[in-house]
């Protein structure tokens, strides 16, 4: 029996965000390694170039700008925004409502502009998780060790990255990737408190 089947209760809806080069993504990917939570983590849509080894369906939906557009306009998109001024990213319903139905929950990692938009959407119904290196340098130095990026998309995404943590206090929890074990403890911690499940319960297949 499935945990949805057992307690009647939407799956959760989390929603993770903070700087590009924070850590967010592979904090989130560890804690779903664990595999000791019915959880997901949705594929978001974006217009953006697709980079080497990331995979069109896994690491993103990559779309062009005229499917973009049809999926906004037909109410396809649970939120959307235009991200460093240059690209869209957005949340498909598809990869959302289906899971939390059945009682699984759902991971969102997008940006500041997204966790607003659900925050006016579902004031309750989510929570919210902005993680931040310990310092901004800590992040310069993440950002400049990604081999396929420009000086100006760094420096981009350190102005974007100063107004991200501006807005840190929107979120429900915030957590400093130093350790990143400690950081998906504190995670894990979070998302388990939505489920409202026991410390040691058992794990549930999905
Ligand atoms: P990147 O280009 O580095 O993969 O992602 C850039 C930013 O877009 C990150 O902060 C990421 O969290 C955000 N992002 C990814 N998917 C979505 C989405 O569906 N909606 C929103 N609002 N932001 C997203």
């Amino acid at each position: 029996m499935d945990h949805a089947t057992r307690t009647g209760a939407l799956g959760p809806l989390v929603v993770v965000s903070g700087p590009s080069g924070v850590g967010k993504t592979t904090v989130v990917e560890r804690l779903l390694r664990r595999n000791n939570l019915p959880l997901r983590r949705a594929v978001t849509a974006t217009t953006r170039d697709q980079r080497v080894g990331e995979i069109d369906g896994i690491s993103y939906h990559f779309w062009s700008r005229d499917e973009f557009r049809r999926a906004t306009e037909d109410g396809r998109m649970l939120e959307w925004a235009l991200v460093f001024d240059r690209d869209y990213y957005g949340t498909p319903r598809s990869e959302v409502d289906q899971y939390r139905a059945i009682g699984v929950g759902v991971v969102l990692v997008i940006d500041v502009q997204g966790a607003a938009t659900l925050k006016a959407v579902y004031p309750q119904d989510r929570v919210s998780i902005f993680v931040m290196t310990p310092s901004f340098e800590a992040l310069e130095q993440r950002l400049r060790s990604r081999q396929d990026t420009t000086e100006d998309r760094v420096l981009q995404r350190l102005q974007t990255a100063r107004e991200e943590v501006a807005r840190a206090g929107e979120f429900d929890h915030r957590i400093i990737n130093r350790d990143l074990e400690e950081a998906v403890n504190e995670l894990e911690a979070v998302v388990r408190s939505q489920f409202r499940m026991p410390p040691h319960s058992q794990p549930v297949n999905n």
